[in-house]
């Protein structure tokens, strides 16, 4: 359920409900709140369906209309397969499996009068570490993730990839790598981990910079990257 961007809204002329269209659940799923915690606790919403966007990943932001690193983890529901739509998105129904358990993010949703969903943007967002609760183990896993192979500052790479390619791209090799060591490690190690692991650990570092222009392929065991005309 993400916010439709600012051509969307403008299309939408004098509409003034929901015409069940499904649009905003193609886009994405929503993001969780504070107020959602209780689906998660319940077991309404099972972690395995959900994807953390970790703080400093490029994300679409529906106030500034720009895709830009986020200021905060996202904790969001997660797509089906390669597509963004929605998990809980039934395409042949055309319409929500879980409507009655919906997110705020997904009941404050009106794509012709935005104010309410824009209210929630980057607010009371729950993160891992609210989700996992007292799960010592696992928070542990998420703090050591994010300090072993932390992200790349995506503001300024591309600028930096331009002016120091050689230096930039050996040091996200090490990154990729050592992200894909640490993932394989941790889905070896515990069958939680293999089916949490977009949610507990986010994105592979290694697909997030194909936003960059940059081609990952095997050499060995190693994944190595080639950036634009860049051999
Ligand atoms: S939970 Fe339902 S309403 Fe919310 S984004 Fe998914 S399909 Fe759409
Ligand atoms: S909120 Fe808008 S985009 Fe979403 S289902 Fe309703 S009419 Fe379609």
């Amino acid at each position: 359920m993400e916010l439709l961007s600012a051509t969307d809204i403008k299309n939408r002329g004098k509409q003034i409900s929901c015409r069940q269209c499904g649009i905003c659940c193609t886009k994405g799923g929503a993001a969780l709140h504070g107020e959602d915690l209780f689906l998660l606790q319940q077991g309404l919403i099972p972690r395995q369906d959900l994807i953390t966007i970790r703080k400093g990943e490029l994300a679409y932001n529906p106030i500034t209309d720009k895709v830009q690193p986020t200021k905060a983890e996202i904790v969001k529901l997660r797509g089906t397969g390669r597509e963004w739509t929605c998990c809980y998105y039934d395409t042949l129904a055309k319409g929500c499996s879980i409507y009655e358990k919906r997110p705020l993010a997904c009941r404050a949703l009106k794509c012709w009068d935005p104010e309410e969903s824009l209210g929630l943007v980057e607010t009371d967002l729950l993160s891992r570490l609210d989700i996992l609760g007292e799960d010592e183990q696992l928070q542990e896993l998420v703090k050591a993730h994010n300090s072993i192979c932390p992200l790349p500052d995506f503001a300024s790479l591309s600028q930096i990839l331009q002016q120091e390619t050689v230096r930039t791209i050996a040091e996200l090799e090490t990154l990729i790598n050592r992200d894909l060591s640490f993932r394989n490690k941790a889905v070896e190690d515990s069958g939680v981990v293999f089916k949490e692991e977009l949610f507990l650990l986010g994105r592979p570092l290694f697909q997030l910079l194909h936003a960059f222009d940059l081609r990952v392929f095997q050499e060995g065991d190693c994944l190595r990257l080639q950036w634009g005309g860049n051999t």
